[in-house]
């Protein structure tokens, strides 16, 4: 967001449909949880100060885009939501009458970790688990995957994770594949 202001965007603005989070710790988030508390990171400071306002805009949810003749978006739909209590469940409920329409030249949409594109999954024959991540073979304690000479590792068999993983799977799954070539290899020879 900062950096779509460094870069001369006329304005930014981030929509999510939780609330903004309380300026204390709620009863149900004591020390020493993680405190989600409102927080004003340096990027958003960045936009406050550059727009006038919190680029942030809380409970609002998208409902549909608006193109113009090239299929370029132009627009956002939008409608405000709330958080009610339900037969004892928290669900997001819309309210009616509160539509609006953003003008918009680039839509980014940021709403989570999907897995990996299936495509190219499908197009080797890869077996996938419950969450759309690359099966393999012993969970994760091995590389293999459902098709012999294939392998994977980091985010797209994990899951979203971290940069460390990402690094010690690259090595760890570097050594398997090393080990399935040289096996091969000296099949050949013999
Ligand atoms: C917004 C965000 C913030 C994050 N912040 C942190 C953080 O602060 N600290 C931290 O440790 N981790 C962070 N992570 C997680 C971290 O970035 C990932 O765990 C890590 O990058 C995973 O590495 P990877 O090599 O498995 O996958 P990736 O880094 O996603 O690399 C996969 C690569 O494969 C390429 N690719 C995809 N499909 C194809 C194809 N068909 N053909 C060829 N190439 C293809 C992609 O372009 C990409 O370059 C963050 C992630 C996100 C999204």
């Amino acid at each position: 967001m900062a950096t779509a202001l460094r870069q001369n965007a006329n304005r930014v603005v981030q929509f999510g449909k939780h609330p903004a989070s309380p300026e204390d710790r709620t009863d149900d988030n004591p020390w020493p949880e993680f405190p989600m508390t409102f927080k004003l990171d340096y990027g958003y400071k960045e936009g406050l100060e550059a727009l006038g306002e919190d680029p942030r805009k809380y409970e609002i949810l998208t409902q549909k885009f608006e193109q113009n003749d090239d299929g370029q978006v132009t627009a956002l739909h939008t409608l405000n939501v709330e958080k009610v209590y339900e037969d004892g469940k928290l669900v997001t409920k819309e309210i009616p009458g509160t539509e609006q329409v953003w003008e918009a030249d680039l839509v980014l949409i940021a709403i989570g970790f999907l897995g990996p594109e299936q495509e190219v999954l499908e197009h080797f024959g890869l077996k996938t688990d419950e969450r759309g991540r690359i099966w393999t073979v012993d969970g994760m304690n091995d590389y293999r995957t459902s098709e012999e000479g294939i392998y994977a590792a980091g985010d797209a068999r994990r899951g979203q994770s971290l940069v460390v993983w990402a690094i010690r799977e690259g090595r760890e799954v570097a050594e398997q594949v090393d080990q399935f070539l040289s096996k091969k290899e000296s099949k050949q020879v013999v």
